[in-house]
């Protein structure tokens, strides 16, 4: 049995190899921290708890990680597995550290259930949805990487489940991430228990053939090296047989057996310059034949995941065809460790601002056009999940939904029926509310019954999905034709009113037929009943027959007269009055009803302080008492136009409003402030800016926030963007 102090000497080993800029010191702390949590604790076979940390601390250390990934390496059970809580490693070793194990513990509590191809998908994008640090995958890539390791000593139960997930999860991530190596290692532990006997008859037929292939493939390297010298490049010949899983896959897809398998054997070429590469190609075409229509330019067409090399596939004097990847020591790097190569670059770069973090990304983003480029740049900036969250029903389907969906949402996504039924929901066991904000990773579960009322009109401003907000107009449109009528008809009069027209024009039966061609519809009922369940808004249908109304207005007064309008319109029905200070998201003292504006000038946003202005003819318009404008309110003379006003605790509506941002004109800052209102969900509808001198501008940006908080976010995020000096409310 391996002892600790060997796994400890053998992740120094890597730590000083691979990734010397580490601390070893904190380390170490963290390691006697990690081995009292888990001392007594056994792994399935006998050896202390501890030696598994520290091979997934070697992994991460091979890979190049920082010193925060290895410290969360070797404490990413403590929170699963031991009394350690987060607040304690947040004291000892950061919050960073502290977030990275929390990160690796709820991917540790994934349920994976399932083996549906759409299902995986989703399944792969919720992991990388919920690791907001990349390196948290990188973590768990490593654990599984050591758990498939030591499978042998699980039951053979939980060695067949556990190498599904690791073929159908980690695999595929460790490829998009671009870590061939590990990549490779998972698969052919992982085939080892899904196919027992296609495995062992390739390791045979592999065994039996040692001495053959290590004999041609030293032929082939001898042959290429003599070449490179007398040429004078330098470069470094490895000559290996394709991984099991990947000889595995092509026998099933081509249904050959390895006898007949074309390309077995692949060579690399290591060169120092790009310019090498394809003078390396140039002579290996010269010393061996072609095999047409093999040949991949790889480099200066990179795939996907980053990796670049030249490929081609060329056949000898010997008669075995063989495959040469020709690479620098740099692509090199990128294919064995993917994204991981690029942390070492950036630990080289000495950074520590968030704003490298996706440089590369970015990069790659602008070099690269393709469609497949932009999906796996959009797998792996884990902040462009934003507009997708992804949860599970209580059997382990993974749903999708639109970031910020609730339980209604999921409800309708699984069926209307039960949307339709719904009378209460739990999140992960617990009773909720309908309008709580579903999380990546939650298991949410419907309750239903036969005797439920149906859906509510609320549910339509609590849902985040058009497929649950259609659903529920249908139910409205089906089930409540009556109400909807009465409702309709509420909307469409005041609508008239807004508009000085007065609805009695409707008794005019020759007109009322004219409107109902113009708008489709064949009763006045009908018509009401789709503006009573939201198929048809009142002001489009009062928009559609206004030139019919007006020209019957002139000839049929009593039309109300338009000063009258806007202020304490007639009473609309009891309904209408919540949603009415709803939409406004404001209360003005001692006026109901009234048509309220958000000033554009202040652009306030729940919880500033405000300030109601009476104008003539469009109601109260709402300034922040700080606004410039607001100052007349001190007037005498006016002052009997400014009234009292304050925000309605529950609204949940939008605000637009407005920030004006000083900063320098580097490259990426609209990125960056672009990313940022990305990250936080917030809808930018306006973005503008004008460069100053001395390298300085200013960018004005509208957006929407529900609040002051919101914003006050907002801002101090993009404070601390480099390069911001200012970040004023308000807009030029
Ligand atoms: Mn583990």
């Amino acid at each position: 049995m391996e002892s600790v102090s060997e796994h400890y000497n053998s992740m120094v080993q890597a730590i000083k190899r691979y990734a010397p800029y580490v601390d070893m010191a904190k380390v170490d702390q963290a390691f006697h921290y990690a081995e009292n949590k888990h001392k007594d604790q056994k792994r399935k076979d006998g050896s202390p708890y501890i030696i598994h940390p520290l091979a997934v601390a070697e992994i991460v250390a091979e890979i190049g990680l920082d010193t925060d990934a290895i410290l969360g390496a070797l404490l990413h059970d403590c929170i699963e597995d031991t009394d350690s809580t987060f607040d304690e490693i947040v004291h000892l070793f950061g919050q960073t550290v502290a977030d990275l194990v929390e990160g690796v513990t709820k991917l540790t509590r994934v349920q994976y259930s399932t083996t549906e191809e759409q299902q995986m998908e989703n399944l792969r994008k919720m992991f990388m949805a919920m690791s907001k640090d990349i390196r948290v995958i990188l973590i768990k890539i490593a654990d599984r990487l050591h758990n498939t390791r030591t499978l042998e000593y699980q039951t053979p139960e939980k060695q067949l489940s556990k190498s599904m997930e690791t073929m159908e999860i980690y695999a595929p991530l460790a490829h998009r991430l671009g870590m061939q190596k590990i990549k490779w290692e998972l698969e052919d532990l992982s085939l080892k228990y899904i196919d027992p006997d296609g495995y062992h008859e390739i390791m045979v037929y592999l065994a039996a053939h040692e001495k053959d292939a290590n004999q041609f493939m030293r032929t082939i390297q001898t042959k290429i090296t003599t070449r490179l010298s007398s040429v004078g490049i330098h470069g470094s010949i490895y000559g290996r047989i394709k991984h099991v899983y990947s000889i595995y896959r092509k026998m099933k897809t081509q249904g050959k057996h390895i006898d007949e398998l074309y390309d077995l054997y692949a060579f690399r070429v290591i060169v120092d310059t790009i310019t090498d590469c394809y003078n390396v190609l140039g002579h290996i075409h010269d010393l061996f034949n072609l095999v047409p229509g093999r040949f991949k330019d790889y480099i200066s067409t990179p795939k996907p995941n980053m990796y670049q090399s030249l490929h081609t596939t060329v056949i000898g004097s010997e008669g075995i065809p063989f495959e040469v990847q020709i690479r620098t020591w740099e692509m090199h790097q990128t294919a064995e460790y993917g994204i991981a190569a690029h942390w070492k670059y950036k630990q080289n770069v000495n950074n520590h601002g968030d704003e490298k973090e996706y440089e590369w990304i970015r990069r790659l983003l602008e070099n690269q056009q393709d469609t497949e480029a932009e999906d796996y740049i959009h797998s792996l900036k884990t902040d462009m999940f934003d507009d997708e969250v992804f949860v599970f029903t209580p059997k382990g389907k993974v749903i999708s939904l639109p970031a910020g969906s609730t339980p209604i949402d999921f409800a309708y996504a699984i069926h209307s029926a039960v949307g339709n039924s719904m009378v209460g929901a739990k999140i992960n066991n617990r009773i909720v509310s309908y309008d709580v904000t579903l999380k990546n990773g939650d298991i949410v579960e419907i309750l239903t019954s036969k005797t439920a009322k149906g859906p509510s009109r609320d549910w339509l401003n609590i849902c985040k999905s058009n497929q649950a907000r259609n659903k529920i107009k249908q139910w409205f449109k089906k089930e409540k034709r009556d109400e909807n009528i009465v409702r309709g008809k509420a909307s469409f009069e005041a609508e008239l009113r807004l508009n000085s027209i007065n609805p009695s024009v409707l008794q005019n039966d020759e007109l009322l037929a004219q409107i109902l061609k113009k708008v489709s519809f064949d009763t006045l009922d009908d018509m009401y009943a789709a503006i009573g369940y939201g198929g048809l808004t009142a002001v489009k249908a009062v928009n559609r027959i206004r030139e019919e109304l007006l020209h019957a207005g002139k000839a049929t007064p009593p039309v109300q007269p338009k000063e009258e309008i806007p202020f304490n319109l007639p009473a609309a029905p009891a309904a209408n009055k919540q949603s009415q200070r709803k939409n406004s998201g404001i209360i003005v003292e001692g006026i109901d009803n009234c048509m309220v504006k958000l000033s554009r000038c202040c652009t306030p946003v729940p919880g500033d302080d405000i300030i109601g202005f009476i104008t003539k003819g469009y109601g109260v318009s709402i300034h922040r008492k700080d606004c410039p404008n607001a100052a007349s309110a001190k007037d005498p003379a006016m002052a009997d136009r400014w009234v009292h006003v304050s925000w309605a605790d529950s609204s949940t509506e939008p605000f637009a409003t407005s920030l004006e941002i000083d900063c320098s004109d580097r490259d990426g800052m609209w990125l960056d402030i672009a990313t940022i209102m990305t990250s936080l969900h917030l809808k930018v509808t306006e973005l503008s800016g004008k460069d100053l001198e001395g390298g300085k501008a200013i960018i004005s940006m509208t957006f929407e926030v529900k609040n002051i908080e919101e914003l006050n976010n907002v801002r101090n995020r993009l404070r601390s963007l480099p390069g911001v000096t200012n970040v004023r409310r308000g807009r030029t």
